[in-house]
């Protein structure tokens, strides 16, 4: 194999961001990109949303990086920091001069079901539900970001789905309650099985389909789908001795503890000025921000990431962007316009705003990432009406 300047390790969004941002910085440095899944670069969100809604699998496909030797199928399983060379599986090694980890994250498995159950996140994914005759029934477990826009996007498509989660609403942990609990009706009302508060228990396949075993009752599917969350894939990293933290430590410009190693996108654990934490951020728009800019820092172009990343839902007819941290157990202040339609969440704590929700109203990211930026204190009296409903 040929050694090359770049190798960055993970074909997926980020990936593929992290090599445009070389590009942009570097015109002819040798780049390769490596990724385990059998198929090039694509965009993700369109998985739970717009391929359930005429949208083409072929308008998923990330346009081609010039000069980029693309390796698909094939996974690293190395890092040899000393030697500066990764080792694929099969023997072959790649040699470097920057390295980028990208390699994303791993969705949580039940202990049952085997690969009968299809732990949705990549296009492969896709492909099994979408092979299913519309009209089927699809048991959806998980009650998070995959669980509820795919059951939605199902029904909404002609399946019969039923959601199976632990929590008591639908998006519980990220949710007012009055709302998630207000979605469980909404989703109901589409024509979802909506099984709140229930535990699958056990999962076998038959013939045909498959018994879901539940803590409360059983039921009969023709797939059973799941999104359980992601573990960050930093197994790589922690054996070749990088600092890691649940996801790969890295500084503002994204440098792990060696400084010719980057990470970045749903792996990496990084320093958000704005929150005064270090976090770890599974959306779009940070593999996209956060890929750019670890590629240009990796060509000598780089600049601090203090982006503070958004990200966005459809929910049948419902819509909404938010920002920051958002975690149902924070201090919240619901600002409603029209109830449950259009209002604006804010996530307090201590006094600040640490993450905003704008539920039915869209293009004020920039405005509540300027609330999460001053330094408060803030209360529900003076937030109510602060962003604009
Ligand atoms: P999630 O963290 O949003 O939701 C996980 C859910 O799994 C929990 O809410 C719970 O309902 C359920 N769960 C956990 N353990 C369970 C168990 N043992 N049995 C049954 N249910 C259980 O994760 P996800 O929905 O899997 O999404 C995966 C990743 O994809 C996340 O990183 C997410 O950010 C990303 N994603 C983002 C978007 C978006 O930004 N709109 C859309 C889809 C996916």
């Amino acid at each position: 194999m040929p050694d090359f300047k770049y190798v960055l390790v993970g074909g997926g969004m980020t990936g593929h961001a992290a090599a445009q941002g070389i590009r942009s910085a570097d015109a002819s440095g040798s780049i390769a990109l490596v990724g385990e899944e059998p198929v090039p670069p694509y965009a993700r969100p369109p998985l739970t949303k717009g391929l359930w809604a005429g949208k083409e699998e072929g308008a998923i496909w990330l346009p081609e990086v010039k000069g980029v030797s693309l390796l698909t199928g094939v996974r690293v399983v190395a890092i040899d920091r000393a030697r500066r060379r990764v080792a694929l599986e099969g023997g072959e090694t790649l040699g470097y001069e920057r390295l980028l980890l990208a390699t994303g994250g791993t969705p949580r498995r039940l202990p049952f079901g085997g690969d009968g159950v299809v732990y949705y996140r990549t296009v492969a994914g896709f492909r099994r539900v979408h092979a299913l005759p519309v009209g089927k029934h699809v048991a959806v477990v998980g009650g998070g970001f995959i669980g509820s826009e795919l059951a939605a996007s199902l029904a909404t498509a002609g399946y019969r789905v039923t959601l199976v989660f632990p929590e008591d609403g639908i998006c519980a942990r990220l949710l007012p309650r009055d709302l998630a609990l207000h979605l469980n009706g909404y989703y109901a009302e589409r024509d979802v099985e909506v099984r709140a508060v229930e535990q699958v228990t056990g999962i076998s396949a038959h013939g045909s389909g498959f018994t879901v075993a539940t803590s409360r009752a059983e039921l009969r599917a023709d797939l059973v789908v799941a999104g359980l969350g992601i573990v960050p894939n930093d197994a790589l990293a922690a054996g070749a001795g990088l600092a890691v933290d649940d996801g790969i430590v890295v500084d503002e410009t994204l440098r792990t503890s060696d400084p010719d190693v980057f990470a970045a996108g749903d792996v990496a654990r990084f320093w958000s000025p704005a929150l005064g934490q270090r976090i770890r951020v599974e959306h779009e728009d940070n593999a996209n921000r956060m890929g750019w800019a670890a590629g240009r820092a990796m060509a000598g172009a780089e600049t601090a990431y203090r982006h503070l990343p958004f990200f966005y839902s459809d929910l049948f007819d419902l819509g909404y962007e938010a920002v920051g941290v958002l975690d149902a157990r924070l201090e919240v202040v619901a600002d409603w316009a029209e109830p449950f339609r259009r209002g604006v969440v804010y996530y307090l704590a201590e006094g600040r705003v640490l993450g905003v929700l704008t539920w039915g109203v869209f293009g004020a990211m920039d405005a509540a990432r300027a609330l999460i930026a001053e330094p408060g204190p803030h209360a529900a009296a003076t937030l109510r009406g602060r962003i604009p409903a």
